[in-house]
Formats: C-alpha cells, sequence, structure tokens
C-alpha cells in the first residue's frame, strides 16, 4: 500500500518540515516491523488498536508522516489534521460506537503524551466521564 519510495519521500517531508524527529515505536508500526492490529489504513494514516486499551474499544489514529506532537503540527497541515478526524469517526462507527465516545489528543508533559508520534486516542464502549484525570 505504501512503497519504498513512498516511504523515502515521507521521511524526507518529515525532515524538511519537523527536522529529524527521534524514530517512535509507532515508526515501527508504520513500517510493520511491530505487529499491531492494524484496523485501517491509507495513504496518509493507520489506526491500530492501543496495546493497553482504557476502555472496551480503544484505538489509535496516526499520520505516515512523524509529526512528533500536535503543538507542533504546521498550519499547512489542516488538510491531514482533518482527514485524521474523518478516519476516527469512520473507524468509530466501523467499531459499532453509535452510543458515542471519547476522542482525545494528549500533547507534552502537562497532557502527559508518552509516544512523540502524534496520534488521536478513540475510546468508546462504555460511559466516559469528565473532566480527564
Ligand atoms: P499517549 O500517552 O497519548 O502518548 O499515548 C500513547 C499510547 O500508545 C498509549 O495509550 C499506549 O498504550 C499506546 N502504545 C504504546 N506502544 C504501543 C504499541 O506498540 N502498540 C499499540 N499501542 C501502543
Amino acid at each position: 500500500l505504501c512503497t519504498k519510495s513512498d516511504e523515502v519521500r515521507l521521511a524526507e517531508e518529515a525532515s524538511r518540515k519537523y527536522g529529524s524527529p527521534a524514530p517512535t515505536i509507532f515508526s515501527r508500526v508504520i513500517d510493520k516491523s511491530l505487529p499491531a492490529d492494524i484496523i485501517y489504513e491509507d495513504e496518509k494514516c493507520l489506526a491500530f488498536r492501543d496495546i493497553t486499551p482504557q476502555a472496551p474499544v480503544h484505538f489509535l489514529v496516526i499520520p505516515r508522516i512523524p509529526i512528533p506532537r500536535i503543538s507542533e503540527a504546521k498550519d499547512d497541515d489542516a488538510e491531514l489534521l482533518g482527514h485524521l478526524l474523518v478516519v476516527a469517526k469512520n473507524v468509530a462507527k466501523k467499531e459499532s460506537l453509535h452510543e458515542g465516545y471519547r476522542v482525545v489528543i494528549n500533547d507534552g508533559k502537562h497532557g502527559a503524551q508518552s509516544v512523540y508520534h502524534l496520534h488521536i486516542h478513540v475510546l468508546g464502549g462504555r460511559q466516559m466521564t469528565w473532566p480527564p484525570g
């Protein structure tokens, strides 16, 4: 689906826009060197189940391009960021989250981000509470 030359092009684009971000575990999900339960993928992004689910359904949507965190996204990433949300809601529907769900992006230390490759969490299948911890 994503050829080697696509990967090289994405890496070049990422280094031009973001410097050379340290590779994360999610780079290995993208290049399939680490097994993951991938439930959707296209030329721009992937969705896969979180390895430590915090709800009956918990998946992550990530761009192939390694944007480290939402606060470092560029204004001209708007179309990609919109695409990630569209994929999040389409996969949520496929996962039968008809009663609703929670969409979360953690950023940096105060956001308790642990993997510095932008990801959208989608959690559902149980009642959520507010405020989050
Ligand atoms: P963060 O705290 O918002 O950065 O979320 C990172 C998420 O990635 C956590 O919910 C982890 O459970 C999840 N995670 C870490 N490594 C893996 C993996 O190899 N596969 C799937 N999910 C992972």
